[in-house]
Formats: C-alpha cells, sequence, structure tokens
C-alpha cells in the first residue's frame, strides 16, 4: 500500500461496526508498525545469528539475542529452562544404483530431523513407492528390508497438513515393518531440486531407520524409474544425536505488567529456533521480527495496557515442540488467567484477516476489534488457526487468535536451504505486523475479553474443524 492510502483508510477508524468497544490507538500503531522496522529484525537475526537449530550453538546466541533485544526495547526478561534433545545433521548423500536399464543419478536428499544415521558405508534397498499410510500398512511383509519411498502431489499450502502426516508418521511406521530406510518426497511447492527437511517421529524406544527428505524432482525421477523396473537406493546419513544428547536451552519471556488487571495475561508469540539449512527468515524469523516489533511499538506508547502483556519466544518448535510444552507446564497454574494467545508462524506474507479459535461468539467479536485492519486489508476474522507452541493452551480452552498471511509461496522454501532473508518482503512483512501489533493491544487493552471455548468450541463453529499444521 502506498502512505496516502494508507493514511486515509487509518483516517476512518472512529466508529467500528459490531458494537464491541474499541479502545484507542489504532491509526499511532499501525503507522508505527507500518514504518516497517520488522525487517531490520529479521535481517539482524538471520544475517548476524544465522540457523537456529535447537540444542545448537546458534540457536544459543538467538536466546541472548532476543534477550538483548527485548530488554532495550524496555521489556523485563527472564529466560525459563527448556532442556532440548540436540541432534547433529552431519555427511548426506544418495543416488541411484545404476543397473542394465541406466545409468546412476545423484539425489538431493537430506535429513529428517532426529533421523538415525546409517552405517558409515551407508544403506542399499530396493525402493518400494507408496501414497499413504494405508499403502504402506497394507503391503505388510513386502516392504522388509525395502526403502519406502513417500510419494505425493502436494501443489499449494492446504496441502502442507494432509501430506506432513507422512513425514511425521511415515518413517516410524515404515520401520515398524521392517524396512532399512524411508524417503519422503520433501514438501513443497516449488523447489529447484533442494530437499525439504522438517520433524519425524520415532516412538521411544520403538524401531527408527534413517529416514531422509528428497527433492521433489528426484522422487519424480524415482516414480518414473519404477515404470522401467526395480530401483535400488545407496543413501548416506551421518546424522545422529549431538554430543551431549541434551541441552539446556531456554525460551525468552518479557513481560509488561497490566496497569489495571495485571493478573490476566495476553501472549503473544513466535518459535526463535529454526532449522539448519537456511537462516530460518520465514521459518520462523519472520514470526520473531513480527512480534517483537509488535512489542516495541506498543511498549514505546508508554502507558500499559489493561492487561499484563507477555512475549514468548519459543524454542524447539520444529524439532519436538519442547519450548511449548515446557512454557505450558510451567504456566498451567494461570491457565485461567491466559486470556488470549496468539501465535506468529506462518512466514512473512501479507495479511489477509483474522482468525480466531474460541467460544461462541469469538468471531463477531474479533471482527469488530479488526475493523482497523482495513487499512491493511486484513480485516474480515474467520474461525480456526493457532500453532504448535499454543495448541497445549487451546486445549485448555484459551482463545487463540493469529494473523492469516498469504502462504501462496510459503512452502517453495519452507524447512530448505532457500528459507533466506531474500524471500522477506519488507512492506508484506510490516503490515503482517501492523496486524499482529493492533490485534495484541485490543487483547490486552479492551474492557471484554474473548469467550474461553477453544479448540473443541472451534470445532463445532467451523465445518471440517480446527486446522493446525504440524510444525
Ligand atoms: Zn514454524
Ligand atoms: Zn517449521
Amino acid at each position: 500500500m502506498n502512505g496516502t492510502v494508507a493514511l486515509v483508510a487509518l483516517a476512518a477508524l472512529n466508529a467500528p461496526p459490531g458494537g464491541a468497544a474499541l479502545p484507542p490507538g489504532a491509526p499511532e500503531i499501525l503507522s508505527a508498525a507500518l514504518e516497517g522496522r520488522s525487517y531490520g529484525v529479521v535481517a539482524e537475526l538471520t544475517d548476524t545469528v544465522g540457523g537456529r537449530l535447537a540444542g545448537s550453538p546458534g540457536a544459543a546466541a538467538a536466546v541472548q539475542w532476543a534477550a538483548g533485544w527485548l530488554r532495550a526495547a524496555g521489556f523485563e526478561v527472564r529466560l525459563e529452562p527448556v532442556n532440548v534433545r540436540a541432534w547433529v545433521r552431519g555427511e548426506e548423500r544418495a543416488e541411484v544404483l545404476a543397473s542394465d536399464r541406466w545409468r546412476a543419478h545423484a539425489l538431493a536428499v537430506t535429513a529428517l530431523g532426529h533421523s538415525p544415521p546409517t552405517p558409515p558405508g551407508g544403506v542399499r534397498a530396493e525402493v518400494v513407492e507408496v501414497g499413504s499410510l494405508e499403502e504402506l500398512r497394507s503391503l505388510g511383509d513386502r516392504v522388509r528390508g525395502k526403502a519406502v519411498l513417500f510419494q505425493h502431489d502436494m501443489k499449494d499450502a492446504s496441502d502442507y497438513g494432509r501430506f506432513a502426516r507422512l513425514r511425521m508418521a511415515g518413517p516410524a511406521e515404515a520401520a515398524r515393518l521392517g524396512a532399512s530406510v524411508a524417503l519422503v518426497r520433501s514438501l513443497s511447492t516449488a523447489s529447484l531440486r533442494l530437499p525439504h527437511t522438517g520433524m519425524t517421529v520415532f516412538p521411544d524406544g520403538g524401531p527408527a531407520v534413517p529416514a531422509a527428505a528428497v527433492a521433489a524432482e528426484d522422487a519424480e525421477l524415482l516414480h518414473r524409474l519404477l515404470a522401467r523396473g526395480p530401483v535400488h537406493v545407496k543413501l548416506v546419513l551421518g546424522c545422529g544425536p549431538a554430543d551431549p544428547p541434551e541441552v539446556a536451552s531456554a525460551n525468552v519471556v518479557a513481560e509488561w505488567r497490566g496497569r489495571e488487571r495485571p493478573d490476566e495475561v495476553v501472549l503473544v508469540g513466535a518459535h526463535l529456533d529454526s532449522w539448519d539449512l537456511g537462516t530460518g527468515a520465514t521459518d520462523d524469523g519472520a514470526g520473531v521480527a513480527m512480534v517483537l516489533d509488535a512489542a516495541r511499538v506498543l511498549r514505546a506508547r508508554g502507558q500499559a495496557p489493561r492487561r499484563t502483556l507477555r512475549v514468548v519466544l519459543f524454542m524447539d518448535e520444529e524439532s519436538g515442540g519442547v519450548g511449548g510444552h515446557s512454557y505450558h507446564a510451567a504456566h498451567r497454574a494461570e491457565a485461567a488467567r491466559h486470556v488470549a494467545a496468539l501465535e506468529a508462524d506462518s512466514g512473512a506474507g501479507r495479511p489477509t484477516g483474522v482468525r480466531v479459535s474460541a467460544g461462541p461468539g469469538a468471531v463477531e467479536t474479533l471482527g469488530a476489534w479488526a475493523a482497523p485492519l482495513a487499512a491493511v486489508y486484513a480485516e474480515s476474522a474467520t474461525a480456526g488457526g493457532g500453532g504448535a507452541d499454543t495448541a497445549p493452551w487451546a486445549a485448555e480452552g484459551v482463545p487463540i487468535v493469529s494473523i492469516a498471511q498469504d502462504t501462496s509461496r510459503y512452502f517453495d522454501w519452507h524447512h530448505s536451504a532457500a528459507d533466506t532473508l531474500d524471500k522477506v518482503n519488507r512492506g508484506e512483512l510490516a503490515q503482517a505486523t501492523a496486524a499482529l501489533a493492533w490485534m495484541t493491544w485490543v487483547l490486552a487493552d479492551a474492557p471484554e475479553t474473548l469467550p474461553s471455548g477453544g479448540a473443541a468450541a472451534d470445532k463445532a463453529q467451523a465445518p471440517g474443524g480446527a486446522r493446525r499444521s504440524p510444525p
């Protein structure tokens, strides 16, 4: 948006529809966030700290960086302990072995989070392709000793949740059936032949196999070769638990005490960790920048909101969700005092609306409060949203609010080496930050609160129920 349009839109904000009381301050808050300082925040995080895999030196540096940033912005900051399982990547390569029908092909692969290693010489196995966990189970014993390839046809962001199941649960299921390795087609909407990593879950004490993501182009190559005859691959992964395997880390928590109801807390958070392949600029550096710059903009107003504003930068959302669960465990006794939680983990795209998972009537109330976001074309409120780090609170009925963002290109580079600062557009990030800043302020300062109800009530409101993306 150009500045003139923004100012005209900001000038028409005094009488929101719907009758809900609107705290003052929207034009000032939106204008301050639209200056675009959020871009400088994500630039500093990604250029000076870089990748932030939980348990790594980068993650430790990010904790110190974020704490220093928030102190400089005037917040009281504390580090709340999170013990993470640290994992290191190591060497990774794969190839299609030559046969009498074709010459060898190198494959672009990367280990999935917490995958065990292969033996140093690698694993050779025949490829069996499946399109679902159900198809895998139907093959039963026939995948014993094989390389199971999880194939899919992810086309856009809305496919992520559905196919992420293959990455999250597929390798463990393949291991249970005696497979020797698992290859998962990258969860991506564009690729330029890059593999996209992500978490896979092996239940404690259960069987595990080396598991890697393969670039979409190479998954298609494997599919075509399978039509020509049996395909054998070799996979070498040097990844595994770090030494020591458990590392003391932290959630970064900053607070601004409310002026009237300090016991009531509005949480606004994002995850500080990232994958290691890129610099986590969109996942979730952008969310961190939105939260930090929104906090700065609100703090600069001088007068505290009615309720306490609590910023939480969660550790280890990507490879276990430990930070979200640690925060919940530490603050469970305050559940009734968490009146809302906002989470930013949808990239750096422009805002398209606001989403809420709460009790009956929440969408209407939030819609009235979101009226000023017409200035950034994000005034429409719908049910749903949320994220992994606030999920434990949603389950307790705490209203969860998020900014809906344009994710049409998010999965082009998500969890890959291409998740770097150049994918962040300064203007779009500023608009998303403005939306987050205003919604945070109104939730912290409005006389009313959203009706509790969370996940259960949301399912009743939205056909198909709440959809939360896996990490
Ligand atoms: Zn994320
Ligand atoms: Zn992620």
